[in-house]
């Protein structure tokens, strides 16, 4: 679709996608090196992406925010997948929706700003050794003493874990009625927070720039002003809620993913020779590219469709269940043929294609396994 341009696009988001490819270009792609090696960018580059306007895009200015809507957030997501960049800033945007959403007037105010300045990083702590796709499961407990919350358990698989400093945890505040209107989510700030101890970094097959990590909570207290939400028992909800906007993001990424893995290697089979001609003279690599590619036209139009409705306020936690379990799929599936394409170099992590094989894998797993996906689509047939 080389004349297609996404319906939501306007001239405001073209100057930002210029302004953010430019830095991204620039900034972040030569420390990918650098963010691998050490498991995670650091704090200067988080303070850094801050200031270039990266963070919270579409949070309102009055909490430092961008002050934009769900297309600025695509454009991020977009720009970091189309340059092969992994950098945590998804999951602050997630963080910083449960506090818009959710928190009050002070909780806004005090940690919204900071947020989008990167001086605040944020991580969402739902998954536990025992509990991750069964959610209500969750054993670690939030026991209300006197104006504080005591937090008791751990939590695994928890992304930005080693730097975050704002963590929004899923507790049971009430663990004797039925678990979705016992939990609640209570934002916990970690600075010299005693009890409070981060494992170390979890070595995965793929995304190696952004750190995962365990996370222990040993009676450790914050403030009962630290709870999301006016009153106990609203986190089960509060999950489901914003799960849509987390899996239209992974949607997203998966789209962005997807085209660039194809650009990579469109031009790789137009360069190649075996046998005397290009790779693309085969009909083999031809009609493979030619699936891949209308694959991806399809996914494109689906996602752009489902961005058009996040914006209107009216995207469906079944329809983004959609966007990620499918585009997910077809992103895997996309990027193993094109690592095949490029025969024993797409086996070698010197090569980008590689490396978005490694990286692809987890969006069939988290944020909601593509399982339990197809299990919430079926449930509304
Ligand atoms: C790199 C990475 C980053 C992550 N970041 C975060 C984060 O920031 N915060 C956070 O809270 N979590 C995070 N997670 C956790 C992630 O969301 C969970 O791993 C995921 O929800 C699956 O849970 P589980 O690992 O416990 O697998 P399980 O729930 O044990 O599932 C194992 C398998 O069984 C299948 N299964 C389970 N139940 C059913 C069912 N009812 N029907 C059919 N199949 C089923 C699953 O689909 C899966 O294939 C992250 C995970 C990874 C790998």
């Amino acid at each position: 679709m080389s004349n297609y341009e996404s319906p939501w696009m306007n001239e405001d988001l073209r100057m930002y996608r210029k302004a953010l490819r430019e830095f991204i270009e620039e900034e972040f792609v030569p420390r990918q090196a650098r963010w691998r090696a050490e498991h995670r960018p650091s704090a200067q580059d988080w303070k850094q992406a801050g200031a270039t306007g990266l963070l919270l895009p579409d949070v309102p200015e009055e909490y430092g925010g961008g002050g934009g809507n769900f297309a600025h957030q695509a454009v991020v997501t977009e720009e970091l997948g189309r340059a092969g960049v992994n950098f945590g800033c998804g999951v602050q945007s997630i963080v910083s929706h449960y506090i818009a959403h959710y928190g009050n007037e002070e909780q806004k105010k005090k940690w919204l700003p900071a947020m989008a300045q990167g001086e605040l990083v944020g991580a969402i702590a739902m998954t536990e050794p025992s509990a991750g796709s069964d959610l209500q499961a969750i054993k670690t407990s939030a026991r209300r003493e006197g104006n504080e919350y005591v937090i008791s358990g751990s939590k695994t698989f928890i992304t930005n874990g080693g730097l975050a400093n704002l963590i929004c945890v899923a507790a049971k505040t009430n663990p004797n009625v039925a678990p979705f209107r016992g939990i609640s989510m209570i934002v916990v700030e970690t600075q010299n927070l005693k009890g409070y101890r981060v494992g170390k970094s979890l070595e995965k097959i793929g995304m190696h720039e952004i750190d995962t990590c365990e996370l222990f909570f040993d009676d450790v207290r914050v403030p009962a002003g630290n709870l999301l939400g006016k009153s106990e028992g609203a986190g089960f909800a509060q999950m489901m809620d914003q799960l849509r906007y987390e899996r239209l993001m992974i949607g997203v990424g998966a789209i962005a993913t997807i085209e660039r893995a194809l650009a990579i290697t469109i031009k790789y089979a137009k360069e190649r020779k075996a046998f005397g001609q290009t790779l693309l003279e085969f009909q083999n690599a031809r009609f493979k590219l030619a699936q891949c590619k209308t694959e991806a036209q399809i996914g494109r139009v689906f996602v752009d469709n489902c961005i058009l409705r996040m914006i209107d306020g009216k995207l469906d936690p079944v329809t983004a269940a959609m966007a990620k379990y499918w585009l997910t799929e077809c992103q895997c599936r996309i990027v193993d043929e094109c690592v095949q394409l490029h025969g024993g170099y797409g086996y070698m992590t010197e090569y980008p294609i590689a490396q978005m094989w490694m990286d692809s894998r987890v969006q069939r797993i988290y944020a909601g396994s593509n399982e339990i996906l197809v299990e919430l689509i079926g449930s509304s047939l």
